[in-house]
């Protein structure tokens, strides 16, 4: 069931949108503030965000340029003014659609769904042999069918050693991966990151050591180990 954030202080309007999205099947979350919306969708990221634009903290554009840094989640804005609506259509905030206020909720769970339609088709590689599946919308990883808790950069160090197998990734590129500058200290946390996703890897099969070390020059992933 897909699960859609919605970012909207004024709670009557919140409420109407609640009400049709899960009559249609999708499970909501309500949020009144950007930065709050920020938060919950780097922990706990949502299949799409209706987003407003006049927000008491900072404004939906703001959001939803922060948010782009980390999340390509389709956005839905709720405009109230036409100056509002150029900005958007201009593009230049990364949205997927608009929807002036006042709306009817039907129409916006309509958007909804035409939006994920559109997005679903996202065949993932089919990497070691289907061991891993990975999925760069929700930025997670399954090994073995079971998905792996993991953070934000263990996550793209992964995903950049899962890409090409049995290629050996120095430090200093895994850490461009991260989009890290690379310095001695950040080099050395490569190796905890890669320690901690190995446990995690563990957690799923005890054997598992699909993250090989190559003394001297960095790691790789081999799908033979997996
Ligand atoms: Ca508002």
């Amino acid at each position: 069931m897909p699960h859609i954030l919605i970012v909207e202080d004024e709670a009557a309007i919140a409420d109407t949108l609640v009400f049709a999205l899960q009559g249609e099947g999708f499970g909501t979350t309500w949020l009144s503030l950007g930065a709050a919306a920020l938060e919950h969708q780097k922990n706990t990221p949502a299949d799409l965000i209706i987003l407003d634009v006049g927000l008491p903290d900072i404004s939906g554009f703001e959001t939803c340029k922060n948010l782009r840094r980390f999340s390509d989640v389709p956005v839905i804005f709720l405009t109230a003014r036409d100056a509002e609506i150029d900005r958007v259509v201009g593009l230049e905030i990364g949205a997927d659609d608009y929807v002036v206020k006042p709306f009817s909720p039907r129409e916006v769970a309509a958007r909804v769904r035409a939006i994920l339609k559109r997005v679903a088709p996202r065949p993932s590689p089919d990497l070691g042999a289907g061991l891993f599946h990975v999925d760069t919308e929700r930025v997670q990883i399954n090994y073995r069918g079971k998905p792996l808790n993991l953070t934000r950069h263990e996550f793209r160090l992964l995903n950049c050693l899962l890409e090409q197998p049995e290629r050996v990734f120095s430090r200093e590129q895994l850490l461009d991966a991260l989009g890290v500058a690379s310095d001695a200290g950040y080099e050395r946390s490569i190796d905890s990151h890669i320690k901690s996703v190995r446990a995690k890897l563990r957690l799923v099969r005890a054997e598992a050591e699909p993250i090989q070390t190559h003394r001297g020059l960095g790691y790789s992933y081999s799908p033979g180990h997996s």
